[in-house]
């Protein structure tokens, strides 16, 4: 077989980010003046924004300002499919998760179902905006506060959505966003907290101060290590982002996972349990005060490319694309990603092995529903995945499809090319979900 041409070559050796986040820019690291979360209080449109060094860290001064206001109340109802490190930070705060599953093909819980979880054991509910879809807020508010339960908004991965012109995470009593790699823009690891009640984010502000301000030295000096390794990653991220150092930095890693069939490994959801609490140090801020003054331009991009490729994959027979909530009307989403459905885990399997890693854009959001995960069995029982079918349902069938500008437009049709043989040809393959 004559070598493939220089060109084809090079192109497969270039991996576009798995997201379409903010890329850092090696000026962002040029000194100069930086007020970070004041700036990130009026991108949100707040008066006060809080910072922190995860959004799980965030998540973790929430439950704790709740858990003070009421504290026979043990339990946190959480979505079925979800990031585990909103399982791990409920358990890390003493507290127990309760799995709601979702409604078919959305990420909206399941409203009568959290109905029946939710009581006077509840502490509160976290409804989640994925893949920067608005979900549905309003109705989980409604079943949780007629019970006395908080509503925390998980906008981890949803920086800059909207409900009717105002940001995500001012809906439910508390919201968050993270600040981690592949989120809207990122610090390497970072975290939001807002409230629109003034009380309950003075409440989380002190409990931040607490994680930020440890008594022992030890701790202190704990946390000044840890921001200094993020810093250093940071930095090393904003070298390595570009097409060809990803494919080494990112999808090398991806294909040795794929090829041992550690499906976990690959998406990166087998998450350490110990939850790093530590101040955002000036140098972060500085970059990231940089980065978040070309978010706005950034996230209308990633609007406009999304819009404009929706339609080819609407026009595949068996593809769904998933959208913001129906039932949050006057939302306005992000597109870091579009996350879309295939019929069956066998479909949507074959597409993944032949693209994740590949130079397609291709990714998982979280590999299974959380009964599902070998690694978590002592959080739960595999049993809780059947009362959760909607959600296990999704995790089958989910792909998620970059939105970096980076995906260009003939990759991106090459993968609606291999979408529309899978749903086309592979009707056979049995259906395992
Ligand atoms: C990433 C993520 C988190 C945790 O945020 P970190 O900043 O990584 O700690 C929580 N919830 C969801 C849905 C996420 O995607």
């Amino acid at each position: 077989m004559s070598p493939q041409p220089r060109s084809d070559v090079a192109k497969q050796r270039a991996e576009p980010p798995p997201t379409g986040g903010l890329p850092a820019r090696a000026r962002d690291w040029l000194p100069g003046r930086s007020d970070l979360t004041a700036e990130l209080a009026r991108f949100l449109g707040v008066e006060r924004a809080l910072l922190s060094c995860s959004g799980t860290a965030a998540l973790v001064a929430a439950l704790d300002a709740l858990k003070a206001r009421a504290p026979a109340r043990r339990k946190v109802i959480i979505p079925a499919y979800t990031c585990p490190l909103v399982a791990i930070a409920v358990v890390h705060c003493g507290l127990e998760p309760i799995l709601c599953d979702l409604l078919p093909d959305s990420f909206d819980l399941e409203p009568e179902q959290l109905e029946q979880l939710c009581n006077n054991a509840t502490l509160a509910v976290v409804p989640t905006h994925f893949g920067g879809h608005v979900s549905d807020i309003a109705t989980a508010v409604r079943i949780a506060h007629a019970q006395g339960a908080w509503v925390i908004e998980d906008a981890a991965q949803a920086l800059g959505a909207t409900i009717d012109g105002h940001s995500v995470g001012l809906t439910g009593d508390i919201g968050f966003f993270s600040l981690a790699v592949g989120k809207g823009m990122t610090l390497f690891e970072g975290g939001v907290l807002i409230s629109r009640d003034e009380a309950l984010l003075n409440a989380c502000g002190q409990q931040l101060h607490q994680q930020q301000h440890p008594s022992r030295w030890s701790h202190k000096l704990g946390g000044l290590l840890w921001d200094g390794r993020r810093t250093a990653e940071l930095i090393a991220y904003t070298l390595a982002y570009r097409p060809r150092l990803l494919n080494w930095a990112y999808a090398r890693e991806v294909r040795r996972a794929l090829a041992e069939g550690d499906l976990v490994a690959a998406a990166g959801d087998d998450f350490s349990r110990q939850i790093p609490l530590h101040r955002v140090g000036y140098l972060r801020r500085r970059a990231g005060s940089s980065a978040l003054q070309r978010l706005p331009e950034w996230l209308s991009q990633c609007y406009q490319q999304a819009q404009q490729r929706l339609p080819l994959l609407r026009a595949i027979d068996g593809v769904t694309v998933l959208s913001d909530s129906p039932q949050a009307p006057a939302a306005q989403g992000t597109w870091p990603v579009v996350i879309v459905l295939l019929p069956n885990q066998a479909i949507r399997d074959w597409v993944l092995h032949r693209s994740w890693g590949k130079g397609l854009g291709t990714s998982l959001m979280f590999v299974h529903a959380l009964p599902d995960y070998e690694c978590y069995r002592d959080i739960f029982a595999a049993e809780e995945g059947e009362q959760a079918p909607n959600a296990r349902r999704l995790a089958q069938r989910m792909l998620v499809i970059s939105n970096s500008p980076w995906l260009d437009q003939p990759r991106f049709e090459r993968l609606c090319a291999m979408l529309h043989r899978a749903t086309s040809e592979a009707r056979e393959l049995p259906a395992t979900a």
